[in-house]
């Protein structure tokens, strides 16, 4: 027969532990550790500490830095998952001098640090160019949208909220009833009823308190736009996977090591966050004793989402080598003309199923003589406006007879929505000087402009995808834009930790 060693759990193990040699140099806890004890300006955190006098003793904020900023490059975002490491992880419990802190600590250090996560984001940049990881020549931004911590259940108009409520309110009333009835059910029926109820009763006083006294919110455009009633920072965005409610997190990459210059999220579309994103770039710049001037000259890349009068302006101000391309420019560019993504439809978002495109001006012919033009259902179209500048161009604008259009059987195909009345015609007039988005067309369609704007995908991609995919950073668990922005600036720090960790040999 075998024979075995004993299997006794009674009994007590006395394990010598030195927390010093579990931050073994060379490690990402080292690394850490290091950083924040050396390189890390804490006293921005004193103001926060008012018990010199009375009061219990707090846990110091080295250590929560420390911990957070481990669990969050090892991928652990909750803070009850971190309170757990510090108990269970003997790393943790290193790096948190065996204080284990508890989750609302974790928590609230978080969601409180919007006046210190600027200036420790600077002190690591600091470190990136002492070890020489700052200086690339390109620069490229990109953003992701990640949904936040609420649900698209508690988004709507003011209307709609109003009406979700009113549903509520009824449920609440049906249950109550049936609570009533509870005497006639078991013991755990009635606990259940009783939870439903003050579930529904939850819900009516969140939608009351948030309807009070409520302004509706206002897109761009002046409209009512959808109000989210658990957190009406953020916004509904559509992204390739559906529509999130969320943030648009960005980050600014310089192409050396590819080091975040400039982290932040924004409830606001990619194109106009170009301008936020550089001035933040170039104030952390100057903050470590860069030029103000940092970008001249120099090249940034973006996708098309960034394209825009606007951000072209800037850049133009700001005197930065801009390669930021139109929708269409694959369309545009012969080494993707027999690529079935862009032969038809932008990137590919024209399903097969979809309606043919919409009448373009190219569909219109112009009749000299009667200086009117006839539209593909042979019906004319009479000068309306002329010389209206839209855009830094100036057209002339022709519409067609609304009784026409209203019987037209082509209106799906010309038409921009189902109840418009008639088709409106803007013909470009001006011979002036070609305008930004026309000379950024010229650039990116330019063999010396498609190798520059290629070098985008190797530059910032990576960056996204180390942080959402690798550190699970895949969306908030924080409320509020500034709250969300600290998370995502403590993510940004990490990648930079993680680049000085990987290339910094004097940490
Ligand atoms: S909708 Fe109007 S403009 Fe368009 S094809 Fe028909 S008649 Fe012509």
């Amino acid at each position: 027969m075998a024979k075995f060693k004993p299997c006794n759990e009674d009994q007590l193990v006395m394990l010598p532990i030195s927390l010093q040699d579990q931050l073994v140099p060379g490690t990402w806890e080292h690394t850490i550790s290091e950083l924040v004890d050396k390189h890390i300006d804490l006293s921005v955190f004193d103001a926060r500490y008012n018990n010199d006098v009375i009061g219990a003793t707090a846990i110091h904020p080295k250590i929560l830095l420390k911990v957070i900023l481990l669990a969050y490059a090892k991928g652990m975002i909750s803070s009850r998952q971190i309170e757990r490491a510090c108990h269970e992880n003997i790393i943790f419990i290193a790096l948190s001098y065996n204080h284990a802190p508890d989750h609302s600590t974790v928590a609230t250090f978080i969601s409180s640090m919007q006046s210190e996560i600027s200036s420790i984001f600077s002190d690591i940049l600091v470190v990136c160019e002492e070890l020489e990881l700052l200086g690339g020549t390109h620069f490229s931004l990109d953003g992701v949208k990640l949904s936040a911590n609420v649900s698209k259940e508690w988004s709507g108009t003011l209307d709609e909220l109003k009406h979700k409520r009113d549903k509520l309110q009824e449920k609440l009333a049906r249950v109550i009833a049936e609570h009533a009835q509870a005497d006639k059910h078991p013991q755990v029926e009635i606990e259940r009823q009783k939870k439903r109820e003050r579930r529904f009763q939850l819900q009516v006083e969140r939608l009351n308190t948030f309807l009070r006294d409520r302004e509706p919110k206002r897109g761009s455009d002046g409209k009512e736009i959808q109000s989210n009633a658990v957190d009406n920072e953020s916004v509904k965005m559509p992204t390739s996977h559906g529509v999130v409610q969320g943030y648009n997190a960005q980050a600014l990459v310089d192409s050396k090591h590819q080091v975040i210059l400039s982290a932040e999220a924004f409830a606001s579309q990619d194109h106009e966050n170009l301008a936020p994103m550089l001035e933040s770039a170039k104030k952390n710049l100057v903050s470590i004793g860069k030029d103000p001037a940092y970008f001249e000259g120099k090249e940034l890349t973006a996708d098309s989402n960034y394209h825009s009068l606007n951000s072209l302006t800037v850049c133009q101000a700001e005197k930065v080598d801009a390669y930021i391309p139109d929708i269409q420019f694959r369309q545009r560019d012969p080494r993707f003309a027999e690529h079935e993504r862009f032969k038809d439809g932008v990137h590919g978002r024209q399903r097969p199923d979809a309606k043919p495109s919409r009448f373009t001006v190219d569909d219109f012919s112009y009749d000299e003589r009667k200086q009117i033009y006839l539209c593909p259902n042979g019906k004319e179209l009479k000068c309306h406006a002329r010389n209206q500048v839209n855009r830094h161009r100036t057209y002339d604008v022709y519409y067609a007879h609304a009784e026409d259009c209203t019987a037209c059987l082509l209106r799906s195909r010309c038409l921009s929505k189902p109840d418009t009345s008639r088709r409106y015609l803007s013909i470009q007039v001006d011979t002036g000087q070609p305008n930004l988005i026309d000379l950024m067309k010229a650039k990116i369609d330019s063999e010396q402009g498609k190798k520059i704007y290629a070098r985008r995908l190797g530059i910032v991609e990576p960056v996204f995808a180390n942080i959402c995919v690798h550190k699970h950073m895949d969306r908030f668990t924080l409320r509020s834009k500034c709250k969300v922005d600290v998370q995502w600036s403590l993510f940004a720090l990490v990648h930079n930790i993680g680049k000085i960790h990987v290339f910094g040999a004097l940490i």
